[in-house]
């Protein structure tokens, strides 16, 4: 028989080998990746015992070429860049995020003058330990009333 069909990944016809009668990806190498690809991630999303198997052989290759990923971001910026910028995202959802909620903090008293410790946190929304020493001059209260003690107001 000669059956023909449509290739559902490259979109050429060709011929299903008799042994696969359902066959619905020609046999071109990419075609092919595509169909085992398509196949992987189908598993991976309804077959829990594959998601397991799976994990379990990334983190056994991790444990054998532990370097494999620090060289890899060092050499290709753009990953690592990518990879930044999602989890400044990821951090900035998060409700326990140490960036300040100005509707979950409790009722300010209007910040005073003086000297406080300032640490980064804008980067990976965790906050670094060098932590810096600087004097905050009030010029204005939330409420937008000037300070009126404050020298460069008069
Ligand atoms: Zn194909």
């Amino acid at each position: 028989m000669n059956t023909i069909r449509r290739c559902i990944a490259c979109g050429c016809a060709f011929q299903p080998r008799p042994q696969v009668p359902s066959q619905r990806f020609c046999s071109a190498a990419e075609c092919q990746r595509e169909r085992r690809r398509r196949w992987q991630r189908q598993h991976l999303r309804s077959d829990a015992d594959y998601r397991d198997n799976q994990a379990r052989a990334q983190a056994k290759w991790r444990a054998r070429h532990p370097d494999y990923w620090r060289q890899y971001r060092a050499t290709h910026p753009a990953y690592r860049e990518r990879n930044c910028a999602m989890q400044r995202e990821r951090n900035a959802r998060r409700s326990s995020s140490p960036v300040a909620n100005m509707d979950a903090s409790p009722p300010l008293h209007p910040l005073a003058s003086g000297f406080y410790i300032l640490r980064r946190a804008v980067e990976t929304g965790i906050a670094k330990m060098n932590a810096c020493t600087v004097h905050i001059a009030v010029l204005s209260t939330p409420n937008g009333s000037p300070i009126r003690d404050c020298k460069e107001m008069t």
